[in-house]
């Protein structure tokens, strides 16, 4: 090979990337109008100003990044028009019911269509009068293949409405409002309403980063106000767990909060920004509730956003996005939303010990975790996470949730870094921060697991850790490691009988079974749950239970009464009805299962000093 030769090649490189810089890729612009709010319609007009030659296809979303299942965003995007800048109509066909295609076209192609928004939560969207709340994969179609295209908002109809916009997308002037990327625009949800506003500087390295709480409620601004001082508590201790808060792009981060009597509750995360929702009247009185979902989805801007599985990035629009890591990314996220409010004064041990109740519960007492590692949970999410179906599911025996099962091996892991190496689950968060959220490099669980040998300069630890109980289904004990922090595991209702029986109702009015239209009996309405008596049994959703130990029974009380009448190891016949006919089976109680959590103090055993420490350590405040 020549010397001139390679230099051809080099000029013709050159010359090459000179081109593309040339060929700039001009915005995609939405103009998004609200002509009839009122019955929940926006119109968008898209127009697309480098529509590539050949056939071109837009689509409406069909998940939304941190909502792990599908979603049927096109049933409500409708009235879908092509055209060419002149006006003139351009053919477009509907491929799919939510994938569209133009086949013919100029360089310039317009789009408009109608968005019907009636559902105020984290992932959907609402249009009335009083705001359009927007979670953009819900509301707006995208041109396939452009996806690294910038895009521009225009938002009409403010004056109208009385709104201002809400939004982590950049503001470049008027109502006009851009994202670098899809995958940015989609992460960006946008509330237009006549919400208050909160904003404070958070010092982050010798630098500000600003928070802004934008709140569409009822409540008047010292509500406000005052609930802003709270959620500045809550900041400081999530920013001491990792030493620093992330660099906000445009250095901001905003809470976008919706509070209202008929909205679902729910809470979204966002590189920059959260969506809550709240069904209640007002912020004023709900504080306390709010702040957990606030506390849970600000530290997602650590760990989820930034933190990031290899699984979730980039997001895939198009299907459900399927994570073995959502035990982590959820699950440790669980764990610290709650553990901050306790360090943050918001709540007292003594309270938090439910907290610790219900996910020890969890993880020892549900089949799904009995059964199937986090990792598989994880996966679940699929179907697990809003997941929209007509057909019941078996959750109760194959399911135990991500967040209380990692929240779970959270706690254990924090109480035996605490108890063998000196070191905190603070410690692990934060070296993951600096190895993976900083530098955004997305993780894959071997990632985790080397973090944690870094950290406890144990490989061997990390692995068994890893091994037992992340890809295992191996349990830590949580009676010795919580007795550490002086809190006690025990049975909650020690010595009683138990037939466990759960989701039963009395038939009474109930349509589409045989006995449907009798008063008699108690119809079990959901599946029994692996290992219970009624289980055992052989008992399951559609018996409908008419007589127990004799007795017929009219309501689940007359149930519960007989068993509490009654021994461990007595035994119930029940007789009982389904669509094979008349049966007779035996139940055979229990003790139940179900664990409690208590302090010490309050189950009259005396506290040491060793445990005053280390629960002080474990759960006082770490903002200096
Ligand atoms: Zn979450």
């Amino acid at each position: 090979m020549t010397k001139l030769y390679l230099l051809a090649i080099a000029l013709l490189f050159a010359t090459l990337s000179f081109a593309q810089q040339d060929v700039k890729q001009k915005e995609i612009f939405y103009l998004v109008s609200f002509p009839n709010a009122v019955h929940h319609e926006a119109e968008i007009v898209i127009t697309i100003p480098q529509a590539p030659s050949g056939a071109i296809r837009l689509r409406v979303s069909r998940s939304s990044a941190g909502r792990y299942a599908t979603h049927e965003f096109g049933k409500n995007i409708y009235n879908v028009k092509a055209f060419n800048v002149d006006g003139s109509n351009l053919v477009i066909k509907q491929l799919e019911g939510d994938l569209y295609e133009i086949p013919e076209h100029g360089e310039t192609v317009k789009v408009s269509y109608t968005l019907f928004a009636n559902w105020t939560d984290g992932t959907y969207a609402s249009v009335d009068p009083s705001h359009a709340h927007l979670n953009m994969p819900a509301a707006f179609m995208w041109v396939v293949g452009q996806d690294k295209h910038p895009l521009k908002f225009e938002f009409n109809d403010l004056d109208k409405y009385g709104w201002k916009v809400a939004t982590q997308l950049k503001h470049v002037g008027d109502n006009v409002y851009s994202a670098p990327n899809m995958q940015y625009m989609m992460d960006s949800p946008t509330e237009l309403s006549a919400y208050k506003v909160n904003s404070w500087e958070v010092d982050n390295n010798g630098k500000k980063e600003k928070i802004n709480l934008a709140i569409h409620s009822d409540d008047d601004q010292v509500v406000i106000d005052n609930f802003a001082k709270q959620i500045q508590r809550m900041v400081l201790e999530e920013k001491a767990v990792f030493g620093e808060l992330p660099a906000y792009d445009y250095g901001e981060y905003t809470f976008l909060d919706d509070v209202y009597p008929t909205n679902s509750g729910d809470g979204m995360e966002h590189r920059n920004s959260t969506c809550i929702v709240h069904p209640a009247a007002k912020v004023e009185g709900n504080e306390l509730r709010l702040i957990s979902t606030y506390s849970h989805e600000y530290f997602h801007s650590w760990n989820v956003k930034r933190i990031r599985p290899k699984s979730l990035e980039p997001f895939n629009f198009e299907h459900a996005n399927m994570s073995s890591e959502l035990w982590f990314a959820e699950g440790f996220t669980q764990y610290y939303g709650e553990m901050v409010l306790v360090r943050a004064g918001f709540h007292t041990v003594d309270e938090y010990t439910r907290t610790i109740g219900g996910l020890v519960n969890q993880i020892l007492n549900t089949p799904g975790a009995a059964k199937y590692p986090a990792t598989q949970m994880s996966r679940y999410s699929v179907y697990a996470d809003a997941g929209v179906s007509i057909d019941p599911n078996n959750d109760a025996n194959i399911f135990t949730s991500y967040y209380t099962y990692g929240g779970a091996i959270a706690l254990a892991l924090d109480l035996r870094l605490r108890s063998e190496f000196n070191l905190t689950l603070d410690d692990f968060m934060r070296t993951v921060w600096r190895n993976r959220g900083k530098v955004m490099k997305p993780y894959i669980i071997p990632d985790l697991q080397s973090d944690l040998a870094k950290v406890t300069k144990d490989s061997k630890f990390a692995a068994d850790f890893f091994n037992k109980y992340i890809y295992g289904i191996d349990k830590n004990n949580y009676e010795a490691l919580l007795a550490k922090a002086g809190l006690l595991l025990r049975k909650a209702q020690p010595g009683k009988a138990w037939a466990g029986i759960s989701g039963a109702g009395q038939v009474r009015g109930r349509s589409g079974q045989a006995r449907a239209t009798s008063d008699e009996g108690i119809a079990i309405q959901s599946s029994t749950v692996l290992g219970t008596p009624v289980y055992k049994a052989g008992l399951d959703a559609g018996d409908i239970i008419l007589k127990a130990d004799g007795k017929e029974i009219k309501d689940m009380q007359a149930f519960n009464d007989i068993v509490s009448g009654k021994k461990i190891g007595d035994k119930i016949v029940v007789n009982y009805h389904n669509r094979t006919g008349e049966h007779e089976t035996t139940i055979t109680l229990e003790e139940s299962p179900v664990l409690e959590v208590v302090t010490y103090e309050k189950a009259g055993k005396d506290l040491t000093k060793a445990q005053t420490d280390f629960r002080n350590n474990w759960l006082s405040t770490k903002v200096k």
